[in-house]
Order: structure tokens, then sequence, then C-alpha cells
């Protein structure tokens, strides 16, 4: 990799080999393949064919690259992981011998111009993970109702002035429309009352709550992980590692609710989550907010 190529650390990976066993070999799984950083650790230690998954067409030009070596072993498909059934009916594989989801956007979304994520720069309001369908941040902040961006900014972002920002929103779209980033982070930090020194920005938990909008990226979890483990092979595990509570909620929720049902047999393998160690969080800051939990298929 050269100095300037888009950048992402891989979060747990060796948590996330510990439990997938990967040099067992077999057919494994990366619903969120990235920029390739875990899918490149599971072929490194042994996997025997890895299917790498992501909606996101950089991104998988990055994996693509990033996982030439093993270009014979490696299937890399654009698509969401909530189409895996036809993803994997499409590559004719019934089962498979361990899957990973790494949820939420990557350092290289985050990062790389143009995207809309961040607001540290003043570009066009995008955010989709896709940017081939889909509507754009900017499209449903010009259209959505006062109360439905209350409520979306309230329920994503854990935004207690939801209220005062959609008002505010609203206000601003009638003199002009809302199309960069800049533009959206000074209407959410005048809307908020000053609290003096703020940890984080105030417009942060705004645009945390946008972009999983934009993405729908908890619909359909739920509906995921029960599809994904229905594909796991007796003894396979899938690990999903989430970033921030809503998604951890959900993925806690979901694999205890399998594990209780009686035509599933799946054993939660993370009574806890396991949260990465302090030298991983210093030397990768995405990390800070990481969770993983895995679970095993049995017999
Ligand atoms: N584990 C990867 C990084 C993953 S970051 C690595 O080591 O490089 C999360 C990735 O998941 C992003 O590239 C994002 O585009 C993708 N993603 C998020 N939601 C998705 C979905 N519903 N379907 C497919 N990919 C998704």
């Amino acid at each position: 990799m050269t100095a300037d190529a888009p950048r992402h650390v891989p979060v747990m990976t060796a948590e996330a080999l510990q439990f997938l066993a990967p040099e067992r070999g077999g057919i494994f799984v990366d619903c969120t393949v990235g920029l390739g950083g875990h899918s490149r650790a599971l072929l490194e230690a042994g996997a025997t064919r890895l299917i790498g998954i992501d909606r996101d067409l950089d991104a998988l030009a990055q994996a693509r690259s990033a996982l030439a070596a093993w270009a014979g072993k490696t299937e890399l498909v654009h698509s969401d992981y909530r189409e895996i059934d036809s993803v994997l009916d499409g590559l004719n594989i019934p089962l498979v011998d361990g899957a990973l989801a790494d949820l939420g956007v990557s350092s290289m979304q985050f990062d790389a111009p143009g995207r809309g994520f961040s607001f540290q720069r003043d570009e066009p309001l995008d955010m989709r993970m896709d940017r081939s369908s889909g509507q754009t941040a900017a499209e449903l902040v010009a259209v959505t109702a006062e109360h439905d961006l209350a409520d979306m900014i309230y329920a994503y972002g854990e935004e207690r002035f939801s209220r005062r920002i959609a008002r505010a929103i609203v206000t601003a779209r009638r003199e002009t429309p809302i199309d960069t980033t800049i533009q959206l982070a000074t209407i959410v930090r005048r809307a908020i009352p000053s609290r003096g020194y703020q940890r984080i920005d105030p417009a942060t938990r705004t645009f945390q709550a946008l972009r999983i909008w934009v993405n729908r990226e908890l619909d359909g979890l739920d509906a995921f992980l029960g599809a994904m483990i229905a594909r796991l092979r007796v003894g396979a595990r899938l690990v999903v590692i989430t970033f921030h509570s809503l998604e951890d909620r959900i993925v806690k929720h979901t694999l205890r609710g399998l594990e209780k049902r009686a035509d599933i047999a799946l054993k939660v393998l993370t009574k806890k989550p396991l949260i990465p160690g302090d030298e991983e969080v210093s030397r990768n800051p995405r990390a800070r907010s990481a969770k993983l939990r895995a679970a095993e298929k049995l017999a």
C-alpha cells in the first residue's frame, strides 16, 4: 500500500480469528469486506475460499487489490449483506464454515473526500455507502417532514435537542437548499444551546443519525443475522463487530432470541461482548467503541 492509499485498520482481528478458526480451512463469508483487512487475515490463516460482500463499489475495488494474491480463492460481490441468501444461492454455496460482519462505515468512507460522511471538510451531503442507488442525505433532508426529522435524529442520534434541530433544518431549507456538510453542521450547532466546552462536536450525533437513516443501517439487521446463521454448517461460527449501542443492542437481542429457539440450535459464545484491549485502542482510535459477539451453530 502506498502512503496515500485509503487506509482502514481492521478491528479486533485476533479475537475474530480465534472464534472463526480459519486454519481448519473451509468457506468463509466476510459480509462487510471493506478494504479487505479481515478477509486478508482469514486467507493468510488458511481459509480455502472467501466470499467478500460490500455495498460500496470503491471498497470492493480496494479489497480486490488487497486480496490480489488470493484471487483464485476469492469471490467479491457487490451486494447488501441483507441479500445473503441470494448471494450464496448465486454461488451455489448452501452452507459455510464461518461468517464475519464488521458493521458500520470504514475509515476509508469516512476520510475519502466527496462522500459526505464527515463535516471536517465542506462537501456534498451524500452519505450513501452504495452510491449506485438510493437517496442522498441532502435529498432526504430536503423533503422529510419536520416531525419525522426530529424522530430520526432522536432515535438514531440519541440527540435530546432533536426537535430544535429539526425545526432549524426546516427553517433553513426554506431559504436555501441544504446541500453540503458544513451547511448542515452549522445549522445543527446553532440550534443547540451552547454549554461551554464540549467533548464532541454537537453536530456529531445528528450526522450519525443521518448516516444510519440514509443507509437503513438498522433495518433488517435481525433478519440478516437469522439468515446468516441458517447458512452456517454445524460447528461454524458467526462473529459480529458493532460500533454503537443501537446496533449492539439489536445483535445481542437477536442472538439471544435465536438461541432460545428449539428449531435452530445456536449457542451464543459471548455472554458479554468482547471489547478491544487498551493497546489496540491506542493504536487504532476507531476500535474505541467496538463490541464483538460470537455464536456457534450446534448439531
Ligand atoms: N472489515 C473491513 C472493514 C469493514 S467497514 C476491513 O477489515 O477492511 C464496514 C463495511 O461494511 C463498509 O465498507 C461498508 O460499505 C460495508 N457495509 C455496511 N453496511 C453494509 C450492508 N448492509 N451490506 C454490505 N456492506 C455493508
